[in-house]
């Protein structure tokens, strides 16, 4: 007997997500995506992370030993003991490997073209670098075509899957003119519903002698291009970017075009970024390297996540943020890539899972709810992240017994099988 299937909240997509999920997928014209009516049992699983504290040992992964998983079209119809398992269409024998849920890299940069080999090659090296940063990746990007955009971001994300990230948000913020922040979110939003407009990246390089006249256009016109095509507003709120003022001017102009804030904060340096974030209700604070006693504790009275980006501490060889600080005050923390050709050029979640057991204090139980669970949570996404009925059938087969492995066995390509809304694409 087929399961039931599972409590659908969206049970609908539109033609729209459709697309972007073929887009996306490296499989475009596989069969596998019409076959998705069909009920897949995933059985001869030693570690199942569900991450429902309902479920399994009780703890915040509600891990299951020995157990399965029924896929039922796109999303989890069932999760538990092997031997209790039903019966289904098809059957996948997982051979005592881990399964757990898809990552969720909550903050990314990918619409972009060229790189910054040199820039970084001299920042490991002890060398002074005197060319432009971000303003380097903003002219390479503002010179490529739309099509040079979408087949760089394509690599990226085939690149992310392979590495198990099956939800991730990704950023404007490298055209900085009217033109090329639009074209950057259209583009983008044919690959993911978690688009987040940046125009207050930097201060474009066209209004260096007026940062007032770019916020005005930022929180104008530019706002006005973009808002279509964006569900998130950001601004980078630190010295030599976007002041405090400047910050809330962005996000509230962004909320009042219907976008949800979020926020670069208190990566470099402190500053009002934190406090800014809670006070606006924003999904997450990203970065949070440096932070009063204060912001720790605004940030565990609020709902605002505590996105940590550990790639960028990596790459800059900066100091990294406290995890153990922010979990022992009770914040929500999740882990993400920042993938960018400056800062943190990894598209890697197991790297940042091991660096953040490593060096930042977590747990590996904690580092891979926050790559999950964490990054669901600074999306306001309850229907990825987890592996229980209801929710996206989004999920990591690993070869390794145990989900620990990824902090465990750092570097090594664990990443055996990723399913996305039920198919298998890895
Ligand atoms: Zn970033």
């Amino acid at each position: 007997m087929r399961p039931a299937r599972a409590p659908d909240p969206d049970p609908d997509p539109t033609a729209d997500q459709a697309t972007k999920d073929a887009m996306s997928s490296p499989t475009t014209d596989s069969p596998a995506h019409s076959a998705s009516t069909a009920s897949t049992l995933i059985t001869n699983i030693a570690a199942l992370v569900t991450n429902d504290p309902s479920l399994g040992d009780g703890s915040p992964l509600g891990l299951i030993r020995d157990a399965a998983l029924v896929i039922d079209g796109p999303r989890v119809a069932w999760t538990g003991d092997r031997s209790k398992a039903p019966a289904t269409d098809n059957r996948v024998d997982a051979g005592g490997r881990a399964v757990l849920p898809g990552f969720v890299d909550s903050h990314s940069h990918l619409v972009f073209a060229g790189d910054r080999t040199e820039e970084f090659n001299a920042r490991m090296s002890g060398r002074a670098y005197t060319a432009g940063g971000i303003r380097t990746t903003v002219a390479a990007t503002r010179a490529a075509t739309d099509e040079e955009l979408e087949a760089n971001l394509v690599r990226y994300l085939r690149e992310a899957l392979r590495q198990g990230t099956t939800t991730f948000e990704t950023k404007s913020g490298y055209g900085l003119t009217v033109e090329d922040e639009a074209r950057a979110l259209r583009i983008a939003a044919r690959h993911t519903d978690e688009v987040t407009y940046l125009g207050a990246h930097i201060v474009s390089p066209d209004h260096a002698e007026d940062p007032a006249a770019y916020v005005a256009l930022v929180t104008g016109e530019m706002l006005d291009a973009c808002a279509p095509y964006a569900r998130w507003i950001d601004v980078f709120c630190e010295k030599g970017a976007f002041d405090g003022d400047q910050a809330r001017a962005v996000l509230t102009a962004g909320r009042a075009r219907g976008l949800h804030p979020r926020i670069h904060a208190n990566q470099l340096s402190y500053g009002p970024g934190v406090q800014l974030a809670v006070e606006l209700d924003a999904a997450s604070a990203d970065h949070c390297t440096h932070l009063t006693d204060a912001d720790v504790d605004a940030l565990a009275h609020s709902r605002t996540v505590a996105t940590l980006l550990p790639g960028a501490e990596f790459s800059t060889r900066a100091a990294w943020p406290d995890a153990r600080r922010l979990l022992d005050a009770g914040v929500t923390v999740a882990l993400s890539t920042d993938c960018n050709p400056g800062s943190s050029f990894t598209s890697s979640v197991p790297f940042c899972v091991a660096l953040a057991v490593r060096d930042m204090g977590m747990t590996p139980d904690e580092a891979v709810w926050s790559a999950t669970a964490g990054g669901a949570r600074a999306l306001r996404r309850d229907d990825v992240g987890r592996l229980s009925p209801g929710a996206y059938a989004d999920l990591v087969l690993l070869d390794a017994p145990s989900h620990v492995h990824l902090a465990y066995r750092p570097g090594v390509p664990l990443v055996t099988g990723v399913w996305r809304r039920g198919v298998r694409e890895v």
